[in-house]
């Protein structure tokens, strides 16, 4: 089967804790609840656009320990197939979540474990499904030469390619060049080019200094503002649609980004492609968890009818 959308990127096994407040150093504390969910920024995104109706490839390493039989269910479930490598060497990846019950802030360590060995050489033998996808997309959990050369690769090929610069680092000098689209929120898109990306207007100015650095065209993500799209010629914005009372936004991002690829590959134009990438954000953000919160496509066409 080919796959219209190759996704490079991590599964971590998240598991969030939350208490009355973060323990200090050193400190013990008793929490008041735990749980376990499928995350990583590319799984995520993958099976937003599964649910989203579109044929999903993930590219990763996942090791042979309970966390990588929990990635292999998730994405057997949500119809997403696993094209990586799965070996003993390194566990899976996992995220340690705090989450202070009162605030609401949290304090994240995500270790990517096995996707941390994600190198050129994988890329090469996972080249195949890259070449043979419609839409190549990555984010920047695994490590960044692996992602610089799978997008060359994309690219070359003539595969349209996503880069979704999460969490914020400094790029190699030429990745964006290699990139259709470039998918930062406003903080990524600040740590990028340097300019504060706070309003519609600044986020105008920010993407086309993404573009002068090399990226075809820029997608800024604007949380409850919605998403700005430019080409350095021309600009849609789309503002935020409400689906119902705010749950949670872990998630929105990857839900934007499945939502995006999955329009693209259908060959919409990108006044269509964002209406769906942010009516399926909108739906996510109503939920509670990331890859839990995902809409099927009905929902997403029944919110934009
Ligand atoms: P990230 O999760 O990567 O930080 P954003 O916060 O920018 O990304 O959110 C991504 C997208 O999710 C936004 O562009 C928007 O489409 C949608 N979104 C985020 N927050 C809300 C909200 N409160 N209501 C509706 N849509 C939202």
């Amino acid at each position: 089967m080919t796959h219209e959308i190759a996704v490079l990127g991590i599964f971590a096994a998240d598991a969030a804790f939350r208490s009355a407040r973060l323990p200090q150093r050193g400190e013990t504390i008793l929490g008041d609840s735990f749980a376990l969910s499928p995350g990583g920024k590319g799984s995520n995104q993958a099976i937003a656009a599964a649910r989203a109706g579109a044929k999903v490839a993930m590219l990763t390493r996942i090791g042979t320990d309970s966390f990588g039989d929990m990635a292999l269910s998730t994405w057997a479930q949500a119809g997403v197939s696993f094209k990586g490598t799965q070996t003993p060497d390194h566990p899976t990846g996992a995220a340690f979540i705090h989450v202070d019950s009162a605030t609401g802030d949290n304090a994240i360590i995500v270790a990517p474990g096995a996707a941390g060995q994600i190198s050129p050489a994988d890329i090469d033998d996972w080249s195949k499904t890259i070449r043979a996808a419609k839409i190549f997309m990555c984010q920047l959990e695994q490590p960044l030469d692996a992602a610089c050369h799978a997008l060359e690769i994309a690219r070359s090929a003539g595969v349209t390619t996503i880069l979704n610069p999460a969490p914020a680092a400094s790029l190699p000098p030429d990745m964006l060049s290699f990139c259709d689209f470039v998918t930062p929120n406003e903080t990524e898109a600040e740590s990028l080019t340097g300019c504060p990306v706070t309003t519609v207007e600044e986020a105008e100015f920010a993407a086309r200094e993404l573009i002068r650095l090399g990226a075809g065209a820029a997608i800024i993500t604007l949380g409850d503002r919605g998403a700005l799209y430019s080409s350095g010629n021309s600009q849609v914005y789309v503002s935020a649609l409400t689906a119902g009372p705010v749950v949670e936004t872990t998630g929105a991002g990857d839900a934007f980004n499945g939502g995006l690829a999955t329009a693209l590959a259908e060959g919409r134009n990108i006044s269509e492609a964002l209406r769906f990438a942010n009516a399926t954000a909108a739906i996510s953000v109503t939920r509670s968890g990331a890859a839990s919160s995902m809409p099927d496509r009905y929902e997403t066409d029944s919110l934009l009818a």
